[in-house]
């Protein structure tokens, strides 16, 4: 027998609740449901889910205040839904452990994208954080862990050593939004944080190398005021 990925939905409101549970049901997810924060609490410890899906505003706590509690002892990946669109809720939420986050109303077929990224990276992410090896590989463009050298349609893209980090970085979470702080502090370090403007400049640089078109790009998507995406791999 197959054995199915659980997931946890977290909300409050009991038509958006069934909503989601009728999506994954259909999708070969085993489904558990909370309606409060206790609730949620008490399920992520007892029944270990595979993924969480979680809403912040419920009636007994702030969604965020169980992402904390979870993220002191588990990396179990946790998508956050929520109403609140604002930027700084979002980067909020991903800089405190969120694997990704989507603001309603949102569609099927992205849920059910995001919730596949984040299962797949609970599986891949290995003790060896950063030192990933082998190949990633989108469309046109190839990114060789090992010879630090990312090629577009076959041709060195000729990437500095910092922008090499940054492509790395964004491939290895590919799929998944990687906040502007969080970037900054792992190839910059602590002390350049709040420093966007490096950022971007970067960006601004791989962009011009990576995309045949900077303006539309088609491996690396810009989150308005919260980050950078990579385009999933093939
Ligand atoms: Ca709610």
């Amino acid at each position: 027998m197959e054995v199915r990925d659980r997931i946890l939905i977290v909300e409050d409101d009991k038509s958006i609740r069934n909503f989601l549970k009728a999506i994954l049901e259909a999708n070969e997810y085993d489904v558990i449901l909370a309606a409060t924060g206790t609730e949620a609490y008490s399920l992520i410890t007892s029944r270990c889910p595979d993924l969480v899906i979680l809403d912040l505003g419920l009636p007994d706590m702030d969604g965020m205040t169980i992402l904390q509690k979870v993220r002191e002892w588990t990396g179990m990946p946790v998508v956050v839904v929520s109403a609140r669109s604002h930027e700084r809720d979002k980067v909020e939420a991903l800089d405190q452990g969120a694997d990704d986050y989507i603001t309603k109303p949102f569609g099927t077929s992205e849920l059910l994208a995001r919730v596949r990224t984040a299962i797949r990276h609970s599986r891949t992410a290995g003790p060896a954080e950063g030192g990933r090896s082998g190949i990633f590989r989108a469309g046109g463009l190839t990114v060789d862990y090992d010879k630090h050298r990312a090629y577009v349609d076959g041709k060195d893209a000729n990437l500095t050593q910092n922008e090499f980090k940054l492509v790395a970085l964004l491939a290895k979470y590919a799929g998944k939004v990687m906040t502007y702080d969080f970037l900054i502090r792992e190839i910059w370090g602590p002390n350049m944080e709040n420093n966007n403007r490096i950022l971007r400049v970067n960006m601004a640089n791989i962009r011009r190398k990576v995309e045949e078109n900077p303006a539309q790009p088609r491996y690396i998507f810009t989150e308005i005021g919260v980050g950078y995406r990579m385009v999933e791999p093939d």
